[in-house]
């Protein structure tokens, strides 16, 4: 049986956790969220950027906008807000000055705080981004979201949770403690601060010597769910987001070039396909429950019979909606032929594409990457089997952006506190270090 813990008691619309007793016996599959962040924007909030249609009404209803205008205001805002990228209540010249006065004086468009940002040498971008505030003993939910620029194609990759519920061993995110689940406005945030820094609105421009994509589309074309968390954890804030991010009068982005990842959370799977309809990735990574168990520990809740038979359910699937199954390459691990022809021999009947993901190592981690050449064998034998079988080009290694590597400063000062507080080092000394890096 699943326990919900209220995370946000003082803040209606946070997003509860959801962890099963079994789980929480068990120790080690999901870790429990700290218990006093609520979340961010919201209906009543602060700023109106992120929020879905209904959100929207609602704080035109809190500022007494009359309910017949309601239709025409929300057409208003959320046209200013999701296709031009409005930063000032000034800007919305279709409306009049007295309702312009009154949202201002109500509400922001504020977007969270960009902490820093990080430019790969090869043109990718992470930020590492504030929430807001919510309240006195919050500073502010830390998360990073990465952008992936191609020639043809911007691929953001969003965060869903603050930290994870999980603890896969390969996975960098999975060391860091799950604070609390994103709002769907801070998920759909995400997008505006991604458009804001590469000049992805009509009329503006991208920064100086910025690697957008040249192909005449949009600088972010493509959104995976492969950031900080799992989404299936907190399926009704993503399935929201996608919604505000997929609607065609603001952010336009098409549902088939939105991919949600999960770990394997069987349960959630179907609803995502009938709700939001988008593209499913399936973080596979073994092909035998003993080492699954390890590497991705949901395997002992939803073992591979599950997941498949789940996938083979998934709405939608076909061959032109193929799921894409992530596989990291780990040296020694899961690297062999036989690990290949047993993965395509699971994959048999279901429209797949398999990411081969070189593994991108990060400090304290006890895997290593396969050779390169072992990567080739493995990938010919599943491309020999009829299946595409890309080995994914390692992005942003050099600002730690890669799959799997997202974890925020706060985290790493954390991380570093403790550490130096067991080598008798006190605070001072830890923000000096961490400044100086
Ligand atoms: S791989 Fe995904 S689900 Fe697993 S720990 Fe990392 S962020 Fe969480």
């Amino acid at each position: 049986m699943a326990t919900v813990l209220d995370i946000a008691k003082r803040n209606p619309n946070a997003a509860p956790v959801a962890v099963s007793d079994a789980a929480r016996a068990a120790g080690f599959i999901e870790k429990t969220a700290e218990l006093t962040v609520a979340a961010g924007a919201a209906p009543g909030g602060a700023s109106l950027v992120g929020l879905t249609r209904d959100q929207l009404k609602d704080s035109l209803a809190a500022i007494g906008v009359p309910e017949r205008e309601f239709k025409m205001r929300v057409a208003q805002l959320w046209h200013w807000i999701y296709f031009r990228g409005a930063r000032d209540f000034a800007e919305m010249t279709n409306m009049g000055k007295e309702l312009r006065a009154k949202l201002a004086a109500a509400y922001t468009l504020a977007r969270p705080q960009v902490v820093s940002e990080q430019v790969s040498k090869d043109g990718t971008r992470k930020w590492l981004i504030r929430m807001a505030s919510t309240g006195p003993l919050d500073k502010g939910a830390e998360i990073e979201c990465v952008y992936i620029p191609e020639v043809d194609r911007g691929t953001l990759c969003v965060s869903s949770q603050v930290g994870c519920t999980l603890t896969c061993s390969f996975c960098h995110t999975g060391t860091q403690r799950l604070v609390r689940n994103l709002t769907s406005a801070e998920i759909v945030a995400q997008l505006i601060v991604a458009r804001d820094a590469i000049g992805d609105w009509p009329g503006a421009t991208p920064p100086e010597g910025a690697f957008v994509p040249s192909d005449g589309g949009r600088f972010v074309s493509n959104i995976v769910f492969m950031g900080m968390g799992e989404p299936l954890y907190n399926t009704d804030n993503v399935v929201a987001a996608i919604d505000v991010m997929s609607d065609g009068e603001g952010l336009t982005l098409s549902r088939r070039r939105i991919t949600v990842s999960t770990s394997g959370v069987v349960p959630q799977m179907e609803r995502l396909g009938a709700e939001a309809n988008t593209m499913l990735a399936i973080s596979l990574h073994a092909v035998r429950d003993e080492l699954r168990d390890e590497l991705v520990p949901i395997n002992r809740k939803y073992d591979i019979k599950q997941l498949l038979d789940a996938c083979r359910a998934y709405p939608g699937l076909s061959n032109a909606r193929r799921i894409t199954f992530e596989y990291v390459m780990l040296k020694g691990v899961n690297d062999s032929d036989s690990d290949a022809r047993k993965l395509v021999q699971l994959l048999k009947g279901i429209p797949a594409k398999i990411n081969l993901i070189p593994f991108n190592p990060w400090p304290g981690s006890k895997y290593e990457c396969s050779d390169w050449e072992r990567i080739e064998r493995f990938s010919e034998i599943v491309y020999r089997a009829g299946y595409a079988s890309p080995v994914r080009t390692p992005r942003g290694r050099d600002i730690l952006a890669a799959c799997g590597q997202l974890k925020s400063e706060t985290e790493k000062l954390r991380a570093r506190a403790r550490m130096m507080a067991e080598q008798g080092i006190g605070a001072e000394g830890v923000y000096a270090v961490g400044n100086g890096e």
